[in-house]
Parts: C-alpha cells; structure tokens; sequence
C-alpha cells in the first residue's frame, strides 16, 4: 500500500511523462505508467520511473526487450532515467 507521500511522488512523475520519450527527444507529456526498477529482493521501496506503454511493455519496452536489451538500445540505463526524473520534478 502506498503512503500518501509516495503517491504524490508517483502521481508528479505520471504527469512528466515517459521518461525515455523524454530522453529520445519527444517532449514531456508522453502519457505514462510506473515502471519499477526491480533489484533482487524487496519490491516495496523499489524506485520507480514512468514509461509509456510502448516503452514499457511494447515491443520497443523494457519488458518487452528485457533490461539489458532496452538498456543496450537506447544507451540509457533505468537509473539514467530514473536521475533525469528525478531532476525534472525536483524543480
Ligand atoms: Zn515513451
Ligand atoms: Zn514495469
């Protein structure tokens, strides 16, 4: 369950937009979904960056390619993206 503090933060990177739309070039305002970046073990205090669905679970998507693919791709990991939202809202 979210506390109301991570909701906000999740709902201030959902009105960003995709961050790779971002990255790419494309302009803010992609509409997006929470992806978040899984490391082993505990799911609860994960961070969390938006992707569209396309960029999320599309063909051209983090699940779609897998990690390592996606990563490979745009030449951005998720913690590349997850420093340039982070950046973004923070102003
Ligand atoms: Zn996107
Ligand atoms: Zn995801």
């Amino acid at each position: 369950m979210a506390t109301k503090s991570e909701k906000e933060h999740f709902d201030k990177l959902a009105r960003l937009g995709c961050i790779l739309c971002i990255h790419l070039g494309y302009g803010e305002g992609s509409p997006a979904v929470i992806h978040h970046i899984r490391r082993a073990g505990k799911r609860s205090n994960a961070p969390v960056i938006p992707l569209c669905p396309e960029h999320h679970t599309g063909n051209s998507g983090i699940h779609g390619l897998g990690r390592k693919a996606f990563e490979k791709n745009y030449q951005v990991t998720e913690y590349d993206l997850l420093e340039i939202a982070t950046g973004r809202i923070a102003s």
